[in-house]
């Protein structure tokens, strides 16, 4: 018999061919390799040095005594910071572990691969140097207090996968405190590439913004900031609901984030959807069903975002949706948050803003948007790919413009 190795992307995988050569008499697996946990292997990002360290000289330049003068200097005009540090080009990627993925509570330790998966993607399409910082507390008092402890190293701070509703409490509490941006990825990076989605999925079938029922499905972290981006995007009918239905302003303990949404009229989502122009999942696997789709406006358009299972499979509505799109990476029409937040971050780094303001989010999202010309547009391509190389200089300038206008550009 031969002795083979299996190594697959995943245990799934390497289990599937397994079972398949289980009965060859000839062959004996003796490995399993799953490639996806040895890449992870010794972690996935390290430091490096950008000058060599070979001679004495060298030395005494990059360390002490050469660094005390550039030290001195800092301390006596702390704008310097930003010219001779990494201040300018780092950003501190912050969990506290409560809401990993679509996996849950998984605590610091195992938020940690993700948080260093984001600073892959911050180095490859931004060039910029984002650093994992999960945090051992889920106490929104801490986190905030230790954030605003280590700011001074950081250009911009990056919250990621926070629980809802503590998330907007501790980015509004840092965006107050600090004088660096403050951006939580899972609220404005999906609200940013959604309406740039939705920009473009309106022309295909000719409605204004202002003009479109919505019906949003899922108030959470990415939910809120969604509808207030839509809002602030010109649309003006938003329906919201959550796992129990329509938000009603008479609910008892509604949080504040729901409040500002909540309409007199209840119900579920099969009722609110009736008439609908524009369905915008970003909830649970399997709510929306085939019925409902049919039940909404001509040319309805459907955003299934739960992830990795959407809403609703594409399929079931091929042929009764003007536009699907999801946050899969194997249907059309990837609603992926790497189409913003690096180029927010490249922006605001490289016009050393204060802060990150929904302005700034707007922009961003007209210029993604305008990124597919009208004569591309369609229903199969309503957001540039993500590996598309314009994204990030596009959103980058965009989000400079706006800080210069609004007057928070340092430089
Ligand atoms: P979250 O903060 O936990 O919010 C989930 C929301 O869904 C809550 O408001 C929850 O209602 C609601 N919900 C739960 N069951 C529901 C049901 N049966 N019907 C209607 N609503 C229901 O999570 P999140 O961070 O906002 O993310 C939500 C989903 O969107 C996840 O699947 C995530 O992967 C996906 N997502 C996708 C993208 C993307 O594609 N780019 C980006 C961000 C998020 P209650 O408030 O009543 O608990
Ligand atoms: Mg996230």
């Amino acid at each position: 018999t031969r002795d083979i190795t299996v190594d697959a992307a995943s245990t799934e995988h390497a289990e599937e061919i397994v079972q398949s050569v289980k009965n060859l008499e000839d062959i004996k697996v003796v490995n399993l390799y799953d490639r996806t946990f040895n890449l992870h292997r010794g972690g996935k990002i390290h430091i490096e040095n950008k000058i060599p360290l070979k001679t004495q000289a060298d030395l005494a330049m990059a360390y002490t005594p050469g660094v005390g003068r550039v030290c001195s200097a800092i301390a006596q005009d702390p704008d310097k910071v930003y010219n001779f540090t990494i201040k300018q080009n780092t950003v501190a990627i912050v969990t506290d572990g409560s809401a990993v993925l679509g996996l849950g509570n998984l605590g610091p330790a195992g938020a940690l691969p993700v948080m260093e998966g984001k600073a892959m993607l911050f180095k490859a399409f931004a060039g910029v140097d984002a650093f994992p910082i999960c945090l051992d507390t889920q106490n929104a008092e801490e986190i905030v207090e230790t954030v605003k402890n280590i700011a001074p190293v950081f250009g911009g701070v990056n919250l990621e996968d926070i629980s809802a509703p503590r998330c907007f409490e501790i980015e509004a509490r840092l965006r107050q405190e600090l004088d660096i941006p403050v951006f939580h990825d899972d609220q404005h990076g999906t609200a940013i590439v959604s309406l740039a989605a939705l920009i473009n999925a309106l022309k295909l079938v000719k409605k204004a913004m202002g003009e479109i029922r919505i019906v949003m499905n899922g108030a959470g972290a990415a939910g809120v900031a969604v509808a207030r981006l839509l809002r602030d995007g010109g649309a003006r009918s938003i329906v919201m609901c959550d796992s129990k239905g329509i938000i009603t302003g008479d609910r008892p303990n509604l949080t504040p984030e729901k409040r500002e949404f909540a309409v007199e009229k209840g119900g579920t989502l099969a009722e609110a959807i009736v008439g609908a122009d524009v369905f915008v999942g970003v909830s649970v696997p399997g709510v929306l069903t085939p019925e409902m789709v049919r039940s909404m406006a001509p040319d309805p358009i459907v955003f299934a975002m739960a992830n990795p299972i959407p809403e609703i499979q594409p399929e079931l509505v091929a042929d009764d949706v003007a536009v699907i799109a999801t946050g899969r990476s194997d249907y059309p029409n990837q609603i992926n948050n790497v189409l913003a937040f690096p180029g927010i971050f490249r922006g605001a780094l490289d016009c050393r803003a204060k802060s990150i303001t929904q302005a700034m989010y707007l922009e961003a999202a007209n210029a993604i948007a305008a990124l597919v010309n009208p004569s591309e547009l369609t229903p199969e391509y309503i957001i540039p790919s993500v590996f598309d190389k314009r994204v990030v200089t596009a959103v980058s300038a965009a989000v400079q413009q706006a800080a210069r206008k609004e007057g928070i550009a340092r430089s």
